[in-house]
């Protein structure tokens, strides 16, 4: 019979065995029967985890007195070398090994060769089947195969069959030993919860195949529905998407043509697998050799390939969904290579503490949502994947970036300590709530907050923001599975403004395209933007569907009735855009009064300068407008020709470069002498040093996330710009070799706290 009959034969047999009545005991008796009946085997025994030591639970060869009663620690002999590695071993001479010890009462003595495998459940050991004979030898690599494949279909019946620890059956085995990881910070704060994937690890309902030709279609089907994905995918970036991504699509197409990979799935088919069991089966030999691998670069690609893996394993099985259509049950620490948006926004806000990143940039909406959700973000995490499982419990300290898995008691204990004194710290911010922002030479300085979802609106009273500098009425976009209609919006901005009380609120239209994209104007935008970053977003989407525009004018001037109407909008490139925007809110306007409806009060118009080509033509603009807002996020993408999305460029061009101060004070010297409120409103200002600079440039209105409100108002109180802004025209004027170096060591000098 050939080793590949013979492993048909062996998973026949067990699936027989595992369909059967009897009791779980039974059926591990028969499970070691029929593994050392087919592979011709002396000895085949197999130890599950059971408080926390290895008992040998069943055997065929060795003294069955020794059952139940033969019991070793994680890491002793070699069963528990293989539970604690998680590794095979195949040795022609068990006694050579260093780990090797003898149990007498097993009988084992006359066994010279032995190999051994772990039985894996959730990615955990919670078991180990071993073979062994009289003759030394090393085992084939065929043999090795049969077991792990045996190891793999008797997981799922010794998990649920309540043999093993009800822990230890939940979580996964045997605890791994804490560790900790170091990434960037996107969002700070303090978080800990269970890890759950952003996407869940699919269940495998049926290991054993029952027609194993239609199991090879199903693979079939699923990898050229992959291969279409991929290169969907791929048309999307080519010519220009840029960086990181172009390569890891590389790669995703290498694997996907890979013969080796279909080749060796096709095998495991063979062997009498589903085409799930199979994906699953190449999966976890590959993470094996993924552990064994030190070189950084393979170790992405075996990475990219564990991506692929599951992608082709959700196809096959038609599990699609993410983690939030399943539902968060406790608190969560969501693990996610990257994010979008959208996606963040489909989660349970309650249950939701933290998020972790493979890859994130400072910039990216996903975070800028996080953030607003008051959610802390720690990104650059590559290979933290292959670290945790899901259900594993994280500490995640996004002040200082670092990301305890499975921490210690004491660990647990020290975040607390250190939780306390974080929540003190916020706590003064919030006493700062109804002191006014003035600088020490006596400037007042408007602190605003940014918003974009109906709960945010409490931060307002608990941070006392002078108003919402930025409302982002995409967000609602984002969130909804349809467009929203009129009524909802005009609801939800009313509520905005009856929230916000006295307080203005500036909205911005709808700013989607780009790295927000929605899924029910994907036709649209199906036009295929190469850089989504420039092309059919914000403004110029709007206005191509003005229909879109028109109903948002209608629903602002609905909400705004009686009242201040402040409209903004984003990536105004020419003044033409300008003009055209206000003039679909002018006809709607019109329309109200013919129709003799209530209005607002006063409209203030304005726009963000976030397209560096505007602020040439600023002097023309200028006239028209009430107010004009620089989003740095955008603007610094522009300026400098960089993705604000992408993780490689993520740190490398810096907030307060003299070339973007430099344009800073320029558009501050030209909006000077006008009747225009001059604001800033991206990331940057709600960063302490950051923001430092921009009061030394003359800003004096910031909007910024509601975290940084106390923060920043403490910063503001320290400064005198009679000393700041004379020091930082000479800096301008002739740049210090750094100027972050040269900012951090004025503030030091004067007791003021940048970090
Ligand atoms: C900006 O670009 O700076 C900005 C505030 O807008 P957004 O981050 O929403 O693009
Ligand atoms: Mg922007």
């Amino acid at each position: 019979m050939s080793a590949t009959a013979a492993a048909r034969q062996i998973l026949l047999s067990l699936h027989e065995v595992m369909a059967s009545r009897s009791a779980p005991q039974d059926k591990l008796n028969r499970v070691v029967e029929i593994v050392a009946r087919n592979l011709h085997s002396e000895v085949c025994s197999l130890y599950l985890l059971r408080d926390g030591m290895l008992e040998l639970f069943a055997t065929r060869g060795l003294n069955q007195e020794a059952v139940h009663v033969t019991r070793m620690a994680v890491g002793e002999g070699l069963i528990g070398t293989i539970a604690e590695t998680g590794e095979t071993l195949n040795l022609a001479e068990a006694r050579a090994h260093v780990n090797f010890s003898y149990r007498p009462e097993t009988g084992e003595e006359k066994f010279q060769s032995f190999a051994g495998v772990p039985i894996v459940h959730r990615e955990r050991v919670i078991g180990v089947l071993s073979v062994q004979h009289v003759e030394p030898r090393r085992y084939e690599d065929i043999e090795i195969e049969v077991l792990q494949t045996t190891a793999m279909v008797i997981a799922g019946l010794i998990a649920s069959a309540g043999l093993i620890d009800e822990e230890a059956a939940e979580t996964g085995g045997a605890p791994r030993a804490p560790e900790t990881l170091t990434g960037l910070v996107l969002v700070r704060g303090l978080a800990s919860g269970r890890v759950v994937l952003h996407q869940p690890r699919v269940t495998i309902h049926q290991l054993v195949a029952e027609d194993t030709e239609a199991e090879r279609q199903r693979v079939y089907r699923a990898f050229a529905r992959m291969r279409e994905q991929i290169e969907q995918m791929a048309a999307q970036v080519e010519f220009g998407g840029g960086g990181e991504h172009d390569e890891v699509l590389e790669t995703y197409r290498m694997f996907a043509y890979d013969e080796g990979w279909s080749r060796r799935i096709n095998e495991a088919i063979d062997s009498g697998l589903t085409a799930e069991a199979a994906i699953e089966r190449v999966q976890q030999r590959t993470r094996m050799r993924m552990r064994e691998i030190d070189d950084p670069l393979l170790a992405d690609r075996m990475h990219d390939l564990e991506d692929l893996s599951n992608r082709l394993l959700r196809i096959v099985s038609g599990q699609l969904g993410t983690a939030a259509s399943l539902g968060l049950t406790q608190d969560t620490i969501l693990l996610a290579r990257n994010l979008g948006p959208a996606e963040l926004l489909e989660y349970d806000r309650r249950r939701l503490k933290g998020v972790l990143l493979e890859e994130g940039s400072l910039t990216a909406h996903v975070v800028i949502v996080a953030r607003a959700m008051s959610i802390p973000v720690i990104g650059r995490l590559p290979g933290i994947r292959a670290r945790v499982s899901e259900g594993d419990e994280v500490l995640l300290d996004a002040n200082s970036g670092t990301v305890t898995l499975r921490p210690s008691p004491a660990m647990v204990e020290a975040f607390a300590v250190k939780n306390t004194a974080y929540r003190e710290r916020q706590a003064s911010y919030a006493r700062l709530r109804d002191v006014e922002p003035f600088t020490r030479c006596g400037t007042r300085i408007e602190v605003m907050m940014n918003a974009g979802l109906r709960d945010d609106m409490s931060a307002l009273s608990l941070t006392g923001a002078d108003g919402i500098g930025l409302f982002r009425t995409e967000f609602q976009f984002l969130v909804s599975a349809t467009l929203p209609q009129r009524e909802r919006q005009t609801r939800l901005y009313r509520d905005i403004l009856d929230a916000a009380g006295d307080k203005p609120v500036t909205f911005r239209t709808v700013d989607i395209g780009g790295d927000k994209a929605v899924p029910y104007l994907r036709s649209d935008a199906a036009r295929e933007d190469e850089n989504p970053a420039m092309g059919w977003r914000a403004l110029r989407l709007a206005l191509e569907r003005d229909g879109l525009l028109r109903v948002q004018a209608r629903a602002l001037l609905d909400a705004a009735a009686g009242r201040t109407l402040n409209v903004m909008f984003p990536m105004v490139s020419e003044p033409w855009e300008f003009d055209a925007a206000r003039a679909v809110f002018d006809e709607q306007l019109q329309l109200l009064r013919e129709r003799r409806r209530r209005l607002p009060n006063a409209i203030r118009f304005g726009v963000m300068l976030e397209v560096p080509a505007l602020a040439e033509t600023l002097d023309l603009l200028l006239p028209r407008v009430s107010f004009v807002s620089i989003g740095t996020n955008d603007l610094t993408q522009f300026l400098f020709a960089a993705d604000r999305a992408n993780p490689k460029l993520a740190e490398r061009y810096d907030w307060v470069s003299p070339a973007v101060l430099r344009f800073l004070a320029r558009t501050v010297a030209a909006v000077r002498g006008h009747p225009v409120d001059l604001a800033v409103c991206g990331e940057m200002g709600g960063r302490r040093l950051e923001a430092l600079a921009l009061l030394g440039l003359g800003i004096t209105r910031l909007s910024i996330t509601p975290a940084s409100v106390g923060p920043i108002k403490e910063l503001i109180r320290k400064v005198h710009l009679g000393e700041l802004q004379p020091q930082m025209r000479q800096w301008l004027a002739d740049p210090p070799p750094s100027m972050r170096a040269a900012l951090v060591a004025w503030a030091a000098e004067r007791d003021i706290d940048t970090e």
